[in-house]
């Protein structure tokens, strides 16, 4: 598959290859995919004392680790009422401490091993619509009084009027304690962490099948690794490696432009603060500034299996709806990638056998979910499965259709949605 032309790669920092993986090797454990799940396993189980070999269908942050929007949300991608709603106060608490942990990974890795990634705190949740901004308003005071979380203030419109350079929100929540960052460089740290660590990385070389037996056998076109234990965290690009877990996931292309730099001086009048800031609609539109003064912004999603023939067109007339003053600013880069999305928006993790972990569909919160992921399934690998276990039994209903016909009725579902956030 081609690369993606982004502006993450275009400023990717200290890129290394590795080899493809030819003959038979041996480890503890076998980790495919190199993104945030499999080379935080593999970091962890590394520091372990394991021996691991990660295998990358193509190359380390290839996939959605390497194409994001960067932006490190608090929690989990779904709200801490609706997971007490779902799951009551105690596992709706766990779930919030875990996503936290996810998010002081993340801070703890890129200082331990020095990741040059842009990492800065701050991010703003607009309100697209004036009704969004009850459920806005009632956040900071719940985090506070039953999540022990107090770096989340409401944002009345007037004062959001001077933070960002767009008319068209209602309110917001400034939360000092998300972060962003570079998505691509986040990875690319994290690779070199594992490869200090001892983990032998392998490129090019995609698993192909997992034998069902202790220890496994996992194949790829030049080899072979024999592995007491296996992980997948393939997530979006799964494709048909393992069917039974496929139909719980639904990969979904979103997309993503870089503006022509502004200049630091104009870039502010954008985003003042420097934050990274999402809207509430269902098709969500997410911005920041990049380190060279570009606007970052993503948005629109498509249900085809493809990406559009020009992306810059189709992501263009969002921005301009949020931001119409950069009606003259040229798009210097376009790119999309493909995120797994659950039914329930939240992380399915699980075994399909005592020796095959998986870890998917973070639903667009995965810098820090796959990141915490990575840190469970090393945990559950050394006998103590009792966290991983929380999400591990979390429902994770299959998407109607299966892996056949899911993709025809996610499209109805989701073109009603999209309509619902025009209207
Ligand atoms: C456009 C976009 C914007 C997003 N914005 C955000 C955001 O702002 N914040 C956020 O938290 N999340 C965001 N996400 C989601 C986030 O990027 C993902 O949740 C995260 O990258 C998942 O990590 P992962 O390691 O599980 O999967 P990925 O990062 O997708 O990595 C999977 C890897 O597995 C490899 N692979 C697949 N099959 C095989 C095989 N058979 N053998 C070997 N290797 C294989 C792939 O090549 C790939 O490199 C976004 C995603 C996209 C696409």
């Amino acid at each position: 598959m081609p690369d993606h032309g982004s502006w993450y790669q275009a400023t990717a920092r200290g890129r290394r290859t590795w080899p493809r993986l030819a003959g038979r090797v041996a480890a503890d454990v076998c980790v495919v995919g190199g993104g945030y799940t499999g080379l935080s396993a593999a970091l962890h189980l590394a520091e372990r004392g394991y021996a691991v070999v990660l295998l990358e269908a193509e190359h380390v942050g290839w996939g959605a680790a390497g194409r994001n929007g960067g932006q490190v949300g608090s929690g989990q991608r779904r709200d801490e009422a609706e997971l007490t709603a779902s799951f009551g106060l105690a596992l709706a608490r766990r779930l919030w401490a875990l996503g936290e942990e996810g998010k002081a990974i993340v801070r703890e890795r890129v200082a331990r091993h020095a990741i040059d990634c842009d990492l800065k705190p701050g991010q703003l949740i607009v309100a697209a619509r004036a009704a969004d901004t009850a459920a806005l308003r009632a956040r900071p005071g719940r985090l506070a009084r039953d999540f022990g979380y107090d770096a989340m203030r409401y944002v009345p419109a007037a004062e959001l009027g001077a933070m960002l350079g767009s008319k068209v929100f209602h309110g917001g929540l400034l939360d000092t304690g998300a972060l962003h960052l570079h998505p691509l460089n986040y990875a690319l740290g994290l690779a070199r962490a594992c490869d200090t660590a001892g983990v032998r990385i392998f490129e090019g070389s995609a698993a192909l099948g997992c034998s069902a037996s202790d220890p496994a056998t996992v194949r790829t076109a030049a080899g072979e690794v024999s592995a007491r234990h296996v992980v997948l965290g393939c997530d979006g690009y799964l494709g048909r490696l393992e069917p039974r877990i496929a139909a719980h996931l639904m990969p979904i292309n979103n997309f993503i432009v870089a503006t022509a730099p502004l200049g630091a001086t104009r870039a502010r009048t954008l985003i003042r603060d420097d934050v990274c800031a999402h809207d509430t609609r269902f098709v969500v539109n997410y911005f920041r500034l990049s380190a060279d003064h570009r606007l970052l912004f993503g948005g629109g999603e498509n249900y085809r299996r493809g990406f559009p023939a020009d992306i810059g067109a189709f992501v263009r007339p969002h921005l301009l709806r949020v931001f119409p003053q950069l009606a003259d600013v040229p798009l210097e880069y376009a790119w999309g990638g493909a995120l797994g999305i659950s039914r329930t928006r939240l992380p399915h993790l699980g075994r399909l056998a005592p020796n095959l972990f998986f870890a998917q569909g973070y639903s667009g919160h995965g810098i820090s979910i796959a990141s915490l992921a990575g840190r469970l399934i090393a945990e559950a690998v050394a006998g103590q499965a009792e966290r991983f276990d929380v999400l591990a039994t979390l429902p994770a209903p299959r998407w109607p259709g299966g892996t056949l016909l899911r993709w025809p009725l996610l499209v109805l579902g989701m073109l009603y949605y999209s309509l619902r956030d025009r209207l």
